[in-house]
């Protein structure tokens, strides 16, 4: 195990990519998952907190230490198996997103819920239940994973197995592998209807599992896991559709959700179909054209979409598009089409540019990133989407709106420009989260809460919920020392004792 106490040479491990800033004394790499264990089982002895670190691309502060100890998973890199006949890959917290689809590729399968972040981890990816562009098919992280190898925060080793361990009502028993009984009651709240990953998942007969996915590492450390794998298609059809008016890119993917879901009814392969819709207003083309000079100018907003298609039902689905993009209005000389993998790689960089270009921007001011990550019900989209829009130009700020619109999920970001301006960003941002939980939607759909939306939580959930979270929580560590201060206030355990 390497471990460093010299602060200046884990500098980097102190921030995440919203540039939240933290502070730690020790830094711990354990090479292997028996390291990692006996660590663990130490620091629960020794009652030491500690804050798991992988890539550290989130941006809610949540792999940021706020004194604890650091214990990065970088280590456990392995790509351990992939089944093909299982349709499976199993590997360790700490391999990227970007290797296992490397490795993915030359087997002919991808892994669907890839965030655009790609040097993030998958352990990461599952403590926040990540998405990605084809989350609109596919579905966050959640739907992906089928084992989990988790270290409890006492050292306690657990192995859940999708469909294994589920709870009767809510009431759950997990069985440790030293075989610990742990019987839990799950708390009852109502979760949103829309993609979310805010605050625990808790459901009647839930899988333990699920229980893990999207706890951003409260309950417990993930060392591996055995997840899902889909075929590639015989051809992905990847777009960037150009729209003159804003108001005919957001009807063109009204329409397009509206067809998806008759497709997705009738089962229908030659209907429209797509894995992802994803939007770009008319600042954040302006904003990208530094390193995008090919966007057109001039322009209302664009769109990017993904369709797998079949050898039977290429033409037929082809031609369902191109008669969608002139009923909309799309400047067809102008789309930029993928037509092998690489260029698909070019649009995913494209994507992946806007985000990195704002992080940027926010790290090199000394700003925290002020950028929004709600969702909303699609029958309130248009109406939550252009409120927040006229709440944010009213406040003079400069702002880029960008997002996973098929999923009526929104990434708004703000770009302040001095301290004052920051300040604006910062209420402007609460407002706009306040709206969401007003319209039934949520504060987070895929970075997690982390440490600085947890006043937001408490505005989504009450302080009731959060009690029964914080109670939830303890039941795992009743001493609060795996990522203290993440998804719950500090006030509200200090309510319980
Ligand atoms: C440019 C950019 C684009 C992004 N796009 C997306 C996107 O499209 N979709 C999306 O969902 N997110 C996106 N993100 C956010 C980020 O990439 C995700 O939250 C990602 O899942 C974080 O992974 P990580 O390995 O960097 O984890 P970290 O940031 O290091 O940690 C995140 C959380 O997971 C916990 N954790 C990490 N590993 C483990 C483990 N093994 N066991 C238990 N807990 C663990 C940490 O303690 C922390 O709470 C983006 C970020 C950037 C910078």
């Amino acid at each position: 195990m390497i471990i460093k106490t010299n602060k200046d040479e884990f500098l980097d491990y102190l921030h995440d990519a919203a540039n939240i800033r933290g502070d730690s004394e020790q830094l711990y790499i354990p090479e292997t998952g028996t390291e990692l264990s006996q660590l663990i089982r130490k620091l629960y002895a020794d009652k030491t907190a500690f804050t798991i670190s992988a890539k550290r691309t989130g941006l809610v502060g949540s792999a940021v230490p706020q004194g604890s100890v650091l214990i990065s998973t970088e280590k456990l890199n392995r790509i351990k198996k992939i089944d093909i006949a299982e349709k499976t890959i199993s590997v360790e917290a700490g391999v990227l997103v970007a290797d296992i689809q490397t490795a993915l590729f030359a087997e002919g399968f991808f892994y669907a819920p890839d965030p655009t972040e790609e040097n993030s981890s998958i352990g990461g990816n599952i403590a926040t239940n990540a998405s990605g562009a084809k989350s609109f098919k596919y579905g966050a992280t959640r739907n992906h994973v089928l084992e989990l190898e988790i270290i409890l925060p006492d050292g306690e080793e657990l192995h859940l197995k999708r469909g294994m361990c589920v709870a009767e009502g809510y009431k759950l028993r997990l069985t440790t592998s030293s075989g610990q009984n742990r019987n839990l009651i799950l708390p009852e709240y109502p979760l949103p209807y829309v993609k979310n990953t805010a605050g625990y998942y808790v459901k009647k007969n839930m899988d333990a599992i699920d229980l893990f996915i999207g706890s951003e590492g409260t309950l417990g450390v993930i060392t591996a896991a055995k997840l899902k794998i889909i075929p590639i298609a015989y051809h992905n059809f990847s777009a960037v559709l150009f729209f003159p008016k804003e108001e005919d890119g957001l009807e063109f993917i009204k329409k397009a959700v509206e067809k998806t879901a008759v497709s997705r009814e009738n089962n229908d392969p030659r209907g429209i179909n797509p894995r992802a819709i994803e939007y770009f207003d008319s600042n954040a083309l302006k904003y990208a054209s530094g390193d995008y000079p090919n966007i057109p100018s001039g322009l209302g907003c664009a769109v990017w979409i993904e369709q797998e298609l079949s050898a039977e039902d290429e033409d037929i689905l082809l031609s369902e598009w191109y008669s969608l993009f002139l009923k909309f209005k799309v400047d067809v000389d102008k789309i930029w089409v993928a037509t092998d993998r690489t260029e698909e790689k070019k649009i995913a960089a494209f994507r992946h540019s806007l985000p990195a270009r704002v992080n940027e921007y926010i790290a090199k001011n000394n700003f925290r990133k002020i950028g929004t990550d709600v969702a909303v019900e699609t029958k309130d989209f248009r109406k939550f989407y252009f409120k927040i829009k006229e709440m944010t130009r009213q406040t003079g700020l400069d702002f880029v709106t960008y997002g996973h619109f098929g999923d009526s999920h929104i990434h708004l970001n703000m770009l302040p420009k001095n301290e004052r301006e920051f300040e604006v960003a910062r209420a402007n941002y609460d407002a706009i989260c306040r709206l969401a939980i007003k319209y039934n939607g949520t504060v987070s759909a895929e970075h997690g809460i982390g440490k600085t939306k947890r006043h937001l939580l408490l505005g989504m959930f009450g302080l009731p919920n959060l009690k029964k979270m914080a109670l939830l929580k303890m039941s795992f560590d009743p001493h609060l020392l795996l990522n203290p201060g993440n998804i719950i206030p500090p006030e509200i355990f200090e309510s319980l004792s």
